[in-house]
């Protein structure tokens, strides 16, 4: 009988459980129930589809959405494992066929949508097959406290209920908090589960918040030095990633979209050119991702900043799950706090009558405070690392020194004068009954022409003009940093007209200073690269790689799987720093499972005797 360990190396190919893998698959194999908590992009899968390969009968895969239910069955049957699917897309008779061969135990692992379940005809499938576990990934979509709440998720006890004998449930998440894990426990009723959170550190992830003046040459700035790499764009709205797509576009840079506007058949058409890396730029809105394990995302840039670190970590882990370094930088600036604020208050619009108007407040106030503790992730100057450690509850040092914070000197500056000039701004407004939003303020005090100016005669104002050589976006800066000090109000009711607050009123006055620690220029973008070239093995013949990675281009195109599902940038700068020749080396590449040594080894060994002896 194999160990787990054997089915790691055999299927996987990989050496070692990562920490925390190795308890997890322990305690499905004791026959414990078990509750996973890991992030994304730190393995999740291998910890059910080990045992899956080692329990005597079926594991049923509980799976949000289609499309990753594809993908990971098409990543499972490349690994030489015997797995399927089945989902409302499929015909009737394809559905009966897969079932058919699963009830003959043809399949170890079968993926299904929760929808499904309680279908009469899988139900009795299910009753008649012995089903070995009940896995249930994503399971934080059952939490009605979780931001992806589906309902149909709350089928699932029924369904185990329904069988002539209740298998082992496992459930995963990347989900931290603990009302959601007690959501999990509870609503899938399981048994004294073993549960357990790895920890949430990424060490191959790079960290940072830039707040540009102007975004859209910031993103710009950030793509010209990723030419070829693939990463992902979150944008808050629709309209947003329309209007950066096309700007992308008209750069003639390879992007793509995705959000919740566009037909069925474009998303899907997108996401495909995107995980094909025939568009390796994708900018999309949170609709985009879940599921979407493409592993060589070298970078994901933030356009707007998410409404809680939750979403944020989520989206931003969503790189450099092959373990190469990645970065995943945020474009903050205040404006995003009101969008977030405004989508906010729209997710829980009264008449949703689900929801009693006790707990409806309650939701708002929850995401206000998230929306809080993400604006201080986005204007804090200490380790940004620590500080999602510590979100999410875990220790970590003062400086990883791998992150924008740890590598930005910050500067003590007295904008006390500054500061002053600003508030009085408003304050001279509304003597006159005007109130406007940070973007007038500013561009009455640095004394702009604009028709709006002269159509409020603003002109006439002591304040107009009073911060002439200043720049509108520092202006900008300061304004949101006395938001953020609470010594001014944005109104989100009113157009985010700015009103001066009794602390504002006393700094005005001379009655407080206002000192606050602002980045020196930042350096020049070359880190990312350097970094890379640095943590790629020493000894990885770069020429070899780019063959290497050709010839995987070719064999993808051929077998129409994305490139990563064969063999992913680490495993192929392993194999170019190993340089095996015999099948028996091949396997001891890291990544290389003995499926796809037997589909590709071939190819890849001629690939590098050719290289050697072409070599001088
Ligand atoms: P998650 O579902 O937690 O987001 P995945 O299961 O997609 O993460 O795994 C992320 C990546 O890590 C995949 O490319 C996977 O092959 C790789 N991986 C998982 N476990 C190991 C391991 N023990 N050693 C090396 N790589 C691993
Ligand atoms: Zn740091």
């Amino acid at each position: 009988m194999p160990t787990a360990q054997d089915i790691l190396k055999q299927y996987f190919g990989y050496d070692s459980f990562r920490p925390g893998q190795d308890k997890l698959v322990q305690s499905i194999l004791s026959g414990r129930d078990t509750l996973g908590i890991m992030p994304t992009g730190a393995g999740k899968s291998i910890c059910y589809q080990v045992p899956a390969l080692l329990l005597p009968g079926l594991t049923l895969v509980i799976s949000p959405l289609i499309s990753l239910m594809k993908d990971q069955v098409g990543a499972l049957n490349e690994a030489g494992v015997p797995a399927a699917c089945v989902n409302s897309a499929m015909s009737a008779e394809s559905m009966r066929d897969v079932l058919g061969y699963a009830a003959q135990g043809g399949y170890k692992l079968l993926y299904v949508a929760p929808e499904r379940l309680t279908a009469p005809a899988f139900l009795s499938f299910a009753q008649r097959v012995p089903v070995s576990m009940v896995t249930v990934d994503e399971a934080h979509c059952i939490s009605q406290w979780g931001q992806d709440f589906r309902p149909s998720y709350l089928k699932i006890l029924d369904f185990l209920a329904a069988l002539p004998a209740r298998p082992l449930v496992s459930a995963f998440t990347a989900t931290a908090t603990e009302a959601v894990r007690d959501d999990i426990v509870r609503a899938l009723g399981l048994r004294d589960p073993f549960a357990l959170t790895t920890g949430f550190d990424r060490p191959n992830l790079y960290f940072a918040v830039e707040r540009p003046p102007s975004k859209p040459n910031a993103l710009l700035r950030l793509l010209a030095t990723r030419t070829g790499k693939s990463g992902i764009v979150y944008c808050a709205t629709r309209k947003t990633v329309d209007d950066v797509c096309d700007m992308l576009l008209a750069k003639g840079l390879p992007a793509t979209r995705y959000h919740a506007g566009l037909s069925a058949e474009e998303r899907q058409r997108n996401q495909e050119d995107f995980l094909y890396d025939v568009k390796p730029i994708m900018v999309a809105t949170n609709a985009f991702g879940m599921g979407i394990d493409k592993s060589n995302v070298s970078f994901v840039i933030h356009y707007n900043m998410p409404k809680n670190m939750e979403s944020y970590y989520q989206e931003a882990g969503r790189a450099g799950r092959d373990g190469e370094p990645a970065d995943c930088i945020l474009l903050y600036s205040g404006q995003d706090v009101h969008t977030a604020e405004f989508l906010i208050g729209h997710s829980h619009e009264a008449g949703d009558s689900s929801v009693d108007p006790e707990t409806r407040q309650a939701l708002i106030e929850r995401d206000r405070d998230r929306l809080r503790q993400m604006t201080f992730y986005a204007t804090t100057d200490e380790c940004l690392r620590r500080y999602i450690l510590r979100y999410f509850g875990e220790q970590a040092p003062v400086s990883c020194g791998h992150c924008g914070n740890c590598d930005t000197v910050f500067e003590q500056v007295d904008a006390t004068v500054d500061a002053q000039k600003i508030l009085s701004c408003v304050y001279r407004m509304a003597e006159r009954g005007l109130h406007f939003g940070r973007g007038m303020a500013a561009a009455v005090l640095v004394g702009s022409q604009s028709e709006q100016i002269k159509k409020f005669r603003l002109d006439t104002l002591s304040t107009y003009g009073i911060m002439r050589g200043t720049s509108m976006a520092r202006v900008r800066q300061l304004t949101d940093a006395l938001i953020e000090r609470g010594c001014l109000k944005a109104d989100p009711d009113r157009y985010n007209a700015l009103f001066l607050t009794a602390s504002g009123n006393a700094l005005m006055r001379g009655r407080d200073t206002f000192v606050l620690r602002l980045p020196r220029e930042k350096k020049p973008e070359t880190k990312a690269t350097h970094r890379r070239a640095v943590l790629l093995e020493a000894d990885v013949d770069e020429s070899l790689f780019e063959r290497l990675r050709t010839l995987r281009a070719a064999l993808a195109q051929k077998a129409h799987v994305p490139p990563y599902v064969i063999f992913s940038n680490a495993t192929l700068a392993d194999m170019a720093a190993r340089q095996p020749i015999t099948e028996f080396e091949l396997l001891t590449v890291r990544g290389v499972g003995e499926a796809k040594a037997r589909r590709y080894g071939d190819a890849f060994l001629d690939a590098i005797k050719d290289y050697l002896r072409d070599k001088p």
